[in-house]
């Protein structure tokens, strides 16, 4: 066996014995919340597709006419010829939908975090995030060069520690949070934090990716978020000022290095938006839905789309999920390094397109099992 082979064998065996081992399973997506896995069909409460838009026929619809009119890619960066006139369209809505001056939309929602954060930190400056931030926002943090401390989660006191013991050894400080969390469905205390960033000459961002229709008057300076999940389409964005913005454009490396995003996608998530504008009801679905099962099982009410239900052993996750696969139910099985150790859980995550016999029936399992 080649060398790189060996090495790597080794890597996943290790992987495999402590059961975090990944695969990627072949899935079909057909219509609203039905997952074909293997021939299967599932009742997915895996997806983040919370309202149900990916497979809209007004997403579908734009995104054809978009295809026709312009091609299948943009052919360049939007910063030589890949802005076409779609782009400031979804720009504008992004920013009245948010409520914000302007937006700047990115590839991703991971390209948007290591693009925006080192625009806005380098060297001698402290970055102070959430101890469960994405993944991706501790990439960017990282490639920033700035310090990087994390405060243990939603807890404002210890942010107050790491600020008045850190804060002025820095030039610029920037503090950084999920608005909802994407593995606990738990909200973070916007008001305390942006209140905690003015005392100490602070900057606020958030990533709010699952906080759509949940987070409403985000007070934070800096507002990332993604086109991939309750929207429907992909892509990602960053709202705030025009000033903001505009320094945005001109400094984040993953926007300026990188194709722009397929005209198709950005028709796509034009038409989300306008929908998401459009209907309330829809919007406000899914937290409905996942309240519904969490007052069937007795939990704390759910405060957003995301209810997980912690196993703790990987193992038993493993086998947890596979037995609801075979009721017919796609639950995500989510195990380090994704969430802390010894916190292997379920992550039911609700659409606005879940039936209530769907959730009376995911409910009972669970109840069965003894899982909550
Ligand atoms: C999914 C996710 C991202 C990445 O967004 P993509 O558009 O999928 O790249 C960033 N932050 C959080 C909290 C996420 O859950």
């Amino acid at each position: 066996m080649p060398v790189l082979d060996t090495f790597l064998q080794q890597k996943l065996m290790l992987l495999e014995s402590a059961k975090r081992r990944r695969v990627l399973h072949m899935n079909e997506r057909a219509d609203g919340v039905v997952v074909v896995r293997g021939g299967k069909r599932l009742i997915s409460f895996a997806c983040n597709d919370y309202l149900g838009l990916s497979s809209h026929p007004k997403l579908v619809g734009s995104a054809t006419e978009a295809l026709t009119k312009y091609g299948a890619g943009a052919g360049a960066s939007r910063l030589i010829t890949g802005n076409f006139p779609l782009y400031e369209e979804l720009e504008t809505l992004l920013a009245g939908v948010k409520a914000c001056e302007a937006a700047c939309v990115f590839g991703s929602g991971y390209l948007a975090n290591i693009g925006i954060i080192p625009a806005l930190v380098g060297a001698g400056d402290l970055i102070i995030s959430d101890k469960l931030s994405h993944a991706c926002m501790l990439d960017g943090a990282r490639l920033s060069g700035a310090s990087v401390m994390r405060f243990a989660h939603n807890n404002v006191e210890h942010l107050r520690m790491l600020l008045e013991a850190n804060r002025k050894e820095y030039q610029n400080c920037l503090i950084m949070t999920e608005t909802v969390f994407s593995m606990d469905g738990d909200l973070a205390p916007l008001k305390v934090l942006a209140a905690l960033a003015k005392e100490f000459d602070a900057w606020l961002m958030t990533d709010d990716a699952h906080g759509l229709g949940i987070m409403k008057n985000n007070p934070a300076d800096i507002q990332m978020g993604t086109l991939s999940k309750a929207v429907g389409s992909y892509g990602g964005y960053v709202c705030g000022s025009q000033t903001l913005i505009d320094y945005i454009k001109n400094s984040a490396r993953s926007l300026i290095y990188s194709t722009a995003l397929p005209p198709a996608t950005i028709a796509a998530s034009i038409a989300a938006l306008r929908i998401i504008k459009e209907e309330p009801e829809r919007v406000a679905k899914p937290l409905e839905n996942a309240r519904v099962f969490t007052s069937l099982l007795g939990l704390e009410p759910a405060t957003s789309a995301i209810v997980p239900v912690i196993i703790k052993d990987n193992n038993k996750t493993l086998q947890a999920a596979a037995l609801l696969e075979e009721k017919g139910f796609l639950v995500g099985a989510i195990r380090p390094p994704t969430v802390p150790e010894n916190t292997a859980r379920l992550r039911i995550a609700f659409s606005a397109l879940h039936e209530q016999i769907h959730i009376e029936q995911l409910a009972e399992m669970i109840k069965q099992e003894g899982w909550a």
